[in-house]
């Protein structure tokens, strides 16, 4: 069986439009053409897909080219800041503000997850993944998800089927572009992290709209990309679901 990988593309939102486009021009010179795109519906309540018609045609476009498209949060922003354990207070703090889904309950959940649903039914995309915003989601959140209907969810370390609750180990080689120290250190991260699941049946690529404005990031990943072309086939998520890996 060819080893897999997967590319997922986050952030995908008419706020980052420009960046978004340069990224899918870089990954198809790359040979990559078929990604994860994990879109949001109003990024940070202000972003409301439905109010940039030519954004969801090119959605639209980049699904009939092979590309699929999944739920990532409703807003993308966190509505309870200051709720959660000392731990949780703390991961958030360092790793993301943006974790809409971090401590939210069983029914808030199910409100949030319905909404983003009900906009992409309008819009004419039926996900059949989700992944939280920064991959920051808790068991009540997982079962919200799974009573959704969704088939998947990811997390920073591996790939979930909900219908079998099978889980792929395979952690995201993800990079962080927020400033230059953040971006240099993650570089190195990254590079390390690549070679060492290069044996793993599936490798996760995941790409941030910050990344393509670092040069620093778009050299490594473009080599890392290009190593990858070499040994791996490129999937989405969906497919995992039909692969026979563990
Ligand atoms: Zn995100």
């Amino acid at each position: 069986m060819p080893r897999l990988a997967v590319v997922s593309v986050h952030d995908v939102t008419p706020a980052h439009e420009d960046r978004l486009r340069r990224i899918m021009v870089m990954l198809a010179e790359s040979g990559v053409t078929r990604t994860s795109m994990l879109v949001i519906p109003d990024f940070h309540r202000g972003w409301d897909l439905r109010s940039h018609p030519r954004f969801v045609d090119w959605l639209h476009q980049l699904e009939a080219d092979g590309h699929e498209i999944v739920l990532h949060g409703l807003y993308h922003s966190d509505p309870t800041p200051s709720a959660g354990t000392v731990y949780q207070k703390l991961l958030r703090h360092v790793y993301s503000k943006e974790g809409e889904f971090y401590t939210l309950s069983y029914q808030e959940a199910v409100d949030r997850l319905t909404q983003g649903l009900e906009m992409f039914t309008s819009l004419g995309f039926t996900p059949c993944g989700f992944v939280s915003p920064a991959w920051m989601h808790n068991e009540e959140v997982v079962r919200a998800v799974q009573q959704m209907g969704f088939r998947y969810l990811t997390s920073l370390g591996g790939f979930t089927d909900l219908t079998t609750d099978r889980t792929i180990r395979a952690p995201a080689v993800c990079f962080s572009p927020r400033t230059w120290t953040a971006a240099a250190i993650s570089t190195l991260y990254c590079v390390a992290l690549a070679r060492l699941v290069d044996q793993d049946p599936v490798v996760r690529i995941a790409i941030h709209p910050g990344d393509i404005v670092r040069p620093m990031i778009t050299a490594r990943l473009l080599s890392i990309l290009d190593r990858t072309r070499r040994t791996r086939r490129f999937v989405a998520y969906q497919d995992l679901l039909e692969a026979p890996v563990r």
